[in-house]
Formats: C-alpha cells, sequence, structure tokens
C-alpha cells in the first residue's frame, strides 16, 4: 500500500472516529446502560426516600428510574468532612434532581458533573465590599450550585426535605433548578423557553416577583419563602420548590405562575397528590 493510500485511510478513520464521538458516543453510551435493568435496591431507595416517586403512575415511575439511571452512571458524587457517599445517599439525591426533568430532556442535565455532599450546614468564605475595602465574611450554606457543573448540599438538610415532603423547602429541588436556570448562560431566574412562551414566562414572572415584593416591604404574611424575594435566579429555585412541594397552596396563591411552571416542567404534579 503506498504510503498516500495509508495517511488517506488513517485520516478517513480519524475523522469517522471524532465524528462519532461528537455526535453519537454520548446517546450509544446511553443507550448501552438503559440496557441494563433497574437494580432493585435502588427501587427500593427511591420509595422509601423520594416521596413523590411513590405516587406516580407506573409509566412515570419508570420514566424517573431512566434518568436516575443515567444520572447516577454519569455523574461522580463526593463526600466532604468525611462524608460517606452510600447508594441512600445518591439515590435521594438523583431521585429529587430527576424530577425536575422527570418530562423534560435528560440534556438538560449534561453540564451537570459532580456533586459534592457535606453532612450538615457547612461554612463558606465569601468576599464582601466595605465601602472601598473589601473583607471575607463566614457563610453557613445548606447548598449551591454553579455554572460550571457543580453541586453542592449538606446531607442534613436533604433529608430534611425526605422527613418534610410537604414543606416548602427542598434543597435539592433548589440547587438543581438553579442548573435549570444556568442552561441559556445566566442565572436570571428565566429558564430557556421560547416565543410565546417566553413572553408569558417574563411578564408573569416578573408581575409575581414585584408582588412578593411589595407584601414583604408591608410586612404581609408573604405566599412564597422570603428567600425568593432577594433576586430573580433565587426566585425561580423557590418557586421550583414549592411548585413540586406544595403544589396546591402555589396554585391557589399564584395560579398563573403555576400555570408557567406546568409548562416548563411539562408535568403537574397537582395530579400525583
Ligand atoms: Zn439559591
Amino acid at each position: 500500500m503506498s504510503p498516500a493510500l495509508t495517511f488517506a485511510l488513517f485520516a478517513i478513520a480519524a475523522i469517522a472516529f471524532a465524528v462519532f464521538y461528537l455526535f453519537f458516543y454520548r446517546g450509544w453510551k446511553r443507550q448501552r446502560e438503559l440496557q441494563r435493568p433497574f437494580p432493585r435496591a435502588w427501587r427500593k431507595l427511591l420509595k422509601s426516600q423520594v416521596p413523590l416517586y411513590r405516587r406516580l403512575p407506573g409509566q412515570l415511575k419508570r420514566e424517573l428510574e431512566r434518568r436516575v439511571q443515567l444520572f447516577l452512571s454519569e455523574k461522580d458524587f463526593y463526600g466532604c468532612d468525611g462524608f460517606e457517599v452510600d447508594d441512600r445517599v445518591r439515590l435521594t439525591i438523583a431521585g429529587h434532581a430527576c424530577l425536575l426533568i422527570l418530562a423534560r430532556s435528560y440534556s438538560d442535565y449534561d453540564e451537570v458533573r459532580s456533586i459534592l455532599v457535606y453532612p450538615g450546614a457547612y461554612y463558606v468564605k465569601q468576599p464582601r465590599q466595605n465601602g472601598m475595602v473589601v473583607d471575607m465574611e463566614h457563610q453557613v450554606r445548606a447548598g449551591e450550585a454553579s455554572s460550571f457543573g457543580q453541586v453542592v448540599l449538606s446531607w442534613d438538610d436533604c433529608e430534611h426535605a425526605v422527613q418534610a415532603p410537604g414543606s416548602d423547602h427542598n434543597v435539592i429541588l433548589h440547587e438543581f433548578a438553579h442548573q435549570l436556570d444556568y442552561l441559556d448562560g445566566s442565572a436570571d431566574g428565566a429558564p430557556p423557553l421560547s416565543g410565546e412562551q417566553a413572553r408569558n414566562w417574563q411578564e408573569t414572572m416578573s408581575e409575581a416577583y414585584e408582588q412578593l415584593q411589595q407584601s414583604l416591604q408591608h410586612h404581609h404574611k408573604s405566599w412564597l419563602d422570603p428567600y425568593g424575594a432577594t433576586e430573580p435566579a433565587e426566585f425561580f429555585a423557590v418557586l421550583t420548590e414549592a411548585f413540586f412541594q406544595q403544589p396546591d397552596h402555589l396554585h391557589r396563591k399564584q395560579p398563573r405562575v403555576y400555570e408557567s411552571l406546568c409548562g416548563f416542567y411539562r408535568i403537574n404534579p397537582m395530579d400525583y397528590q
């Protein structure tokens, strides 16, 4: 074989490999993963650790399991401060995280790479502008999400969410809602939507956000956790908690907001109460 032909064949093989890797490898790997049966022990953990899973109809249960299976095969979990990550921890986090994309595409979490779990609330040092001086302050956190694919969670707070499924707090739903908000590149409380749906979202959410801020300014009892009034990104994350945890309450107080969230999540949690 002439050197020119060898080179041409090598180049064609390299291009074919690059095309496969870029466009098909991920899908092929996922299909292969989904051919494996969902372990019975994992199903048992979803039942005990993800209250909403128990109320889903059979077909949606299978959909959640498929997403959980991919999630666990692709995302790295790290225990921090000596915390040991076992299957209970992994299934609790994956089960709740995947509720948000139950009726959406799994690829919404393509950019999520790792989940760090602390045993309880943890401290971070945060720069704070004080006039001309920037000093460091210590903040206590139950969780955080970053635009470079990392989610940090306090296990105590995750456990609390499991034990109080009707409360307005669920740190896992909250932090993964931020990840969906990052999908269009900015954490602005407006996840990727287009056309009429995007315009409705903008109008409905701006109005509701203002209403929440006003009710807090006038010291009225707010219809949502006041933390949602700190910035639009937090408003979306806190609304997501209420949407899945207290759908009746949110629907009663803010029907248009509830409808917008149904449109984005493509699911109606009131159907599964
Ligand atoms: Zn937040």
